[in-house]
């Protein structure tokens, strides 16, 4: 309780960054991030953008030795809010191979230890609700879906169906794409279950040369119903958990046909999210939801009485550093 009302005076809009680790072979390699220290970040730049340093300050700054559990536990507080009725928007923003994925599913061998915060937070609302029990009586449900060249597609199919599906903003449900399966889960086992399928599911389509998962924005969503025992009266609370398109900008000389034609839809609509969240954190009176599927999907999740988080990643390879520099200026932009 004294949580929320804490992080209400700070705004709801928080920007935390993880720098991913060297991965195995590239022990020999110097950072790109000079330091960190609290929440400023500093990061080496290179001749041909200025040589020198810039800094840029966040709520909160994960370095490459961080654990999963850590990253977690930072974030536990506003996840948990769900459970009070709040909606929170959870997006990995960052490169391709900046670690989107190890932090909201993990890693692909996954491990106990690994395990990424999608599996983290269904388990821990889980664990609260049952704590909660003589209280509330929660249901809580989940869907699945991708976005891709400003498609929605249920992730959660048996049957191979790939059906384009309609985002509806007011629905009688209250579910914002009605149409997506959506499963009761009341076990961790029901959510690792139902992740396996959507990822099988999310990488159909994909190929040696063109893996889909980096080119589709997927959200996982949690839809949590609250009964208070004794007056009877009904919460509800929904919680999106985004794994974003990469944000790599694309050689518009290199890339041509599909290619071309994706990079332009992601383009528009991570510039599109920006937009939104900038316009809230400025509490700007007109906030252009309707410029992209993944902010009208998510516009009831985005200001008003919302949490957003926007998580931001980066390599710390020196090639990187562009693509570094332009993320970190996209976090610093929403902040
Ligand atoms: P993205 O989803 O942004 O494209 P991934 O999550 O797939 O990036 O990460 C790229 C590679 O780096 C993967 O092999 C992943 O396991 C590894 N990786 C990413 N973040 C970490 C981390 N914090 N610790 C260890 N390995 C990581
Ligand atoms: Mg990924």
């Amino acid at each position: 309780k004294l949580y929320n009302q804490v992080q209400d005076l700070k705004g709801s809009i928080r920007v935390y960054c993880r720098v991913r680790p060297f991965l195995s072979g590239q022990s020999n390699y110097l950072s790109t991030v000079d330091h960190i220290e609290d929440g400023n970040i500093t990061i080496n730049t290179p001749s041909k953008l200025g040589k020198g340093r810039k800094s840029f300050s966040f709520n909160k700054v994960f370095g490459p030795s961080a654990t999963q559990g850590e990253v977690f536990s930072d974030m536990q507080p506003l996840i948990r809010s769900v459970l009070d009725g709040y909606n929170v928007c959870i997006f990995a923003y960052g490169q391709t191979g900046s670690g989107k994925t190890y932090t909201m599913t993990g890693p692909k061998d996954l491990t106990e230890k690994s395990l990424g915060v999608n599996y983290r937070a269904l388990s821990d609302l889980f664990l609260l609700a049952e704590q909660r029990k003589d209280i509330f009586c929660y249901n809580v449900a989940v869907q699945m879906i991708e976005i891709y060249n400003e498609q929605v597609r249920d992730l959660l199919v048996t049957d191979g169906s790939n059906k384009r599906l309609e985002i509806r903003n007011s629905s009688q449900t209250g579910l914002n794409v009605p149409d997506a399966n959506l499963f009761p889960v009341s076990s961790t086992s029901d959510v690792i279950e139902l992740m396996n399928l959507g990822q099988r599911n999310r990488a159909v389509g994909a190929t040696a040369l063109n893996d889909r998962s980096s080119r589709s924005h997927s959200c996982l969503t949690v839809h949590v119903q609250g009964r208070e025992l004794t007056s009877g009266a009904i919460l509800r609370g929904c919680m999106h958990l985004v794994d974003l398109a990469g944000s790599e900008r694309v050689d518009k000389s290199e890339a041509t046909g599909d290619r071309l034609k994706e990079a332009q839809h992601i383009n528009r609509s991570l510039s599109a999210l920006g937009d939104v969240i900038a316009s809230l954190a400025q509490k700007n009176p007109h906030v252009p939801y309707r410029n992209s599927k993944l902010t009208q999907l998510l516009q009831d999740s985005l200001g008003g009485q919302a949490k957003t988080l926007m998580f931001v990643h980066i390599s710390p390879e020196p090639d990187a550093v562009g693509e570094t520099i332009s993320t970190l200026k996209f976090a610093e932009r929403v902040a």
